[in-house]
């Protein structure tokens, strides 16, 4: 729908999951404030909600009498740019989800306010005879209202909490009846707001020279001096104070003689980690792939600057450590020179520290980092001056996609084919690469994507021309020679190993001799064991009993907590127990503990090499705030011989003394049931394969499995990308899923299995009923790709207590996406509200298990 500026009353979303605008009333106080994209209070029912206003408009249906919005909570620019409203909208639409819902992701946690039904007593509690719980409703009411009239009310929700119960509305309502309750709407102050700090300076006017006669203290006259002395003749009041040995009191009376005046200024919260000292940057000649493909980025940024062409995706395609972020820093450089901003994503930014050292480095002040990690205060100063133009440069996780900068030229999505780019849990479900390639159309912005291992999907858009591709088949030469080598990869069978009897633990002869090799020669390995835990099961020999969640369909995985007995815990819930001595079933003294984790290698390393100093790093060992940055720190300043850790060790690392990379089971992942687990297993072993040999030393690959024959392992050996993706695409092509197809996935939970299934079951005969409309038109070969799958119990059919079904809808590409998840909110609409304590989760272009 396109957006009207002009127009009586305002269409107004609110932030919830409703499924469109409504069109309320602007009282003429507000009418210049409530403009498309600002952020306003609106009655809605019996609530007060915060909503956006997405358009004005003059139509009314008829009979229809508007409510007026309430307030207005942006005073000066509305919250969102108007880009961000087209862009949501279309979110909405292609993710089948509410507008609300994605305006919610957009906005900065915890800055919405909030109706809420405060509660007032009006009388005394011996006058009600009905109910006991009213009784003592108002006995507590009473403690919060002094005299029991007109003092300070409860909200509900509070009230509900102290009395341990939900107050019945028949019951609120008999109270205020009986002239004993008084309810009000109100609003909450938003919970996160900025912060300032105090600030004094000399009066305008006033001679400091001439305070020693003026003013009678010591205290007076240093306090002056100290600001006296100062730039434009202020300070923060807490340096001032520090800097005169003066007190508050010293300030007050100051202020009350007219000398000092005393304001608040906003202080910026930023998270530290990123303020390290950042390496100046170094002057580099691009090398000629680099070149090649940074005229062409830079060709297209000139090109839509100028009107000649509105958009265009890049698929920057370079292996491990062909210089693609110098590329990126490039183009983002041209981008700020012509008076544009630039969005920068990449995977996560705790693993991808380096890189963002780089971007501050270029960039300085210019960057603001967006991270999972940072408080709702940080998160909110760094949206406002984002806002505000401030910052020029968004760098951060998938929802830096919706960073609120105008005049964007320039979005960069580093390794594109990660899986974390995709949201699930809340909506929207939105890919954050596909949601940055239709961000850049709308802005007619550029967008570049870039990978070692490009996606399924990005490769074959680019051979269809849809992304333009930009190879970066070698690594950068080092100091000026030939071009660096990729890593010698070598396989390790662990089956013929067995066979020979040569394996004792998770390591191989070869692999162990390869990490002495490197203490021997003062090298640093990275070894990916992409399990955590020790062991990832316990059973037991007698009766072959493994134990499982009690919550979820998993079994448990020991762990050995350092200075704690061992424990068992569930990797879906988190649930702990302590790992027993005997069986749980039979009571036999034979458990054994199969498998290995990143602890289990650990405590390998530790009995083979006593010498090596290793660090490990999976979510045990990272649950702190800064862990990453100080584990990869201390691996960089060579304070560790050995970096072991799950697929955390496998991201965007480069230090140039990690000659070896060695994966302890290639297999982990390989067999799931999923149609990317190939592609998957290929990205991760080509990714921390790359981490290897990345500076003048060559490097080396180990790759250990029982499977030496799978394609992932065979092109992985190769290096070979395209052969890889060459011989994965035809299999999809022949089912007809992604990139050859669309899926839609639907996920149904509750804590009942029969209800869930029943609801599964009803829900998709639902969508079933909707295919003839799809079909309409398809070719014959496109019509066998129409399917419904499903209802069938998911892969882990029970995760938190939770039982889940799930349906999926395959599509071939004829169909639009917008028919598409039209008959799934159709489907939805007609299946009505899920039973109580059961959800539909609607999840398009699904990526990962079902
Ligand atoms: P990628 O992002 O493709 O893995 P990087 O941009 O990180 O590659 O480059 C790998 C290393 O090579 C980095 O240390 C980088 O500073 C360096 N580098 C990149 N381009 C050049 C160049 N043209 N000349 C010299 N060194 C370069
Ligand atoms: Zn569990």
């Amino acid at each position: 729908m396109p957006l009207s500026t002009t127009g009586a009353h305002a269409l107004v979303v609110p932030l919830s999951p409703v499924p469109q605008p409504y069109t309320y009333a602007v009282p003429d106080a507000l009418d210049a404030l409530a403009v498309p994209g600002a952020r306003v209070l609106v009655p809605f029912g019996r609530r007060t909600l915060t909503g956006v206003v997405v358009g004005r408009t003059d139509e009314v249906a008829e009979g229809v009498a508007l409510k007026p919005i309430a307030d207005v909570l942006d005073t000066e620019a509305p919250a969102l740019p108007t880009a961000l409203l087209r862009l949501t909208e279309w979110m909405a639409n292609y993710y089948a989800c509410s507008w609300g819902e994605v305006l919610r992701a957009a906005l900065p946690a915890g800055t919405d306010v909030e109706g809420v039904r405060v509660l007032y007593r009006t009388d005394t509690p011996a006058a009600w005879r009905g109910n006991p719980l009213g009784r003592d409703l108002l006995v507590l009411l009473g403690q919060h209202t002094g005299n029991g009239r007109n003092g300070h009310g409860l909200p509900l929700k509070e009230a509900e909490e102290e009395l341990g119960t939900k107050l019945p509305a028949a019951l609120l309502a008999d109270l205020r009846t009986a002239g004993l309750l008084r309810i009000a709407e109100e609003t909450t102050d938003p919970r996160v707001r900025a912060k300032t700090a105090r600030w004094l300076r000399i009066r305008t006017g006033i001679d400091p020279s001439a305070a020693p006669d003026e003013l009678r203290g010591l205290r007076q006259q240093m306090l002056v001096a100290t600001l006296a002395a100062s730039t434009d003749r202020s300070l923060s009041q807490a340096d001032a104070l520090a800097a005169s040995g003066a007190s508050s009191q010293t300030v007050q009376r100051l202020v009350e003689l007219g000398w000092v005046e005393a304001y608040d200024v906003e202080v910026e919260r930023r998270p530290e980690a990123f303020d390290a000292a950042a390496p100046t940057p170094q002057r580099i000649a691009l090398h000629p792939a680099q070149r090649a493909a940074l005229d062409q980025v830079n060709a297209a940024l000139v090109a839509q600057h100028n009107g000649t062409k509105k958009t265009e995706t890049f698929l920057l395609h370079g292996v491990t450590g062909s210089g693609k972020t110098e590329v990126y820093l490039r183009a983002l450089k041209a981008t700020l020179d012509a008076g544009r901003t630039g969005i920068v994503l990449v995977p996560e930014i705790a693993l991808t520290p380096q890189t963002v050292r780089r971007f501050r480095a270029h960039f300085g002040d210019d960057v603001a980092v967006l991270h999972s990690r940072m408080s709702p205060g940080e998160r909110y100063d760094a949206w406002r001056h984002l806002r505000a133009g401030r910052y020029r440069v968004a760098i951060g996780p998938r929802s830096a996609v919706l960073a609120p900068l105008e005049n964007v030229g320039l979005i960069v999505v580093d390794e594109e084919h990660e899986a974390s780019y995709k949201q699930f849990d809340p909506a929207p479900r939105y890919h954050a690469r596909d949601v940055a390639v239709m961000r850049a159309h709308l802005a007619g912005a550029v967008c570049v994507l870039g990978s070692a291992t490009p996606s399924a999907e990005s490769f074959v858009n680019a051979k269809r021309g849809k992304y333009t591709l930009l190879p970066m088949p070698e690594r950068v030469p080092v100091s000026g020679r030939t071009a660096a080598r990729l890593p010698e990869v070598k396989v390790v069978d662990l089956a013929r190993e067995q066979e020979v009897r040569r394996l004792r633990g998770a390591l191989s002869v070869q692999l162990q001799e390869a990490i002495q090799a490197r203490l021997d020669r003062k090298e640093q390995t990275i070894l990916l064991q992409n399990r955590r835990g020790y062991a990832p099961i316990l059973t037991c020999n007698a009766c072959g009993h493994t134990p499982e969640c009690p919550s979820c369909a998993v079994t448990l995985t020991l762990h050995r907590p350092p200075g704690l007995r061992p424990q068992l815990r569930c990797h879906y819930c988190g649930f702990t127990r302590a790992a027993p001595s005997a069986c749980d079933n039979c009571g036999q003294h034979d458990l054994a503990d199969l498998g290995a984790g990143t602890q289990r290698v650990e405590e390998e390393l530790a009995a083979t090499f006593p010498e090596a100093r290793v660090l490990r790093m999976d979510l045990d060992t990272t649950s702190k705030k800064d862990a990453h940055r100080k584990l990869l720190t201390a691996f960089g300043r060579g304070e560790a011989d050995i970096l072991l850790g799950t697929q955390m060790v496998a991201k965007g690392l480069d230090f140039p003394r990690v000659t070896l990379v060695g994966v302890v089971n290639a297999d982990t992942g390989m067999l799931l049931p999923d149609f990317r687990a190939a592609e998957r297993t290929f990205q991760l072993l080509a990714q921390v394969g790359g981490r290897a040999g990345r500076a003048e030393r060559p490097g080396e690959v180990f790759l250990q499995t029982r499977n030496p024959d799978h394609p992932a392992i065979r092109f992985a050996l190769a290096h070979d990308y395209d052969g890889f993706i060459r011989a994965d695409l035809p299999d999809r092509r022949f089912l007809g899923y992604p990139p050859f197809g669309r899926l839609v996935g639907i996920e149904f939970k509750g804590p009942n299995e029969a209800t869930v299934e029943k609801l599964a079951a009803r829900w998709t005969t639902q969508l079933t009923k909707r295919l003839p409309r799809l079909l309409k038109g398809l070719s014959e070969h496109d019509a066998q790709h129409l399917q419904v799958l499903g209802p069938t119990a998911a892969f882990i059919g029970r995760v938190k207590k939770q039982y889940r079904f799930h349906t999926i809808l395959k599509a071939p590409l004829a169909v639009s996406p917008y028919a598409l998840t039209t008959a799934v909110a159709e489907a939805d609409a007609a299946a009505g509200s899920p039973p109580k304590g059961c959800r539909v989760n609607i999840d398009v272009d699904p990526v990962g298990l079902y």
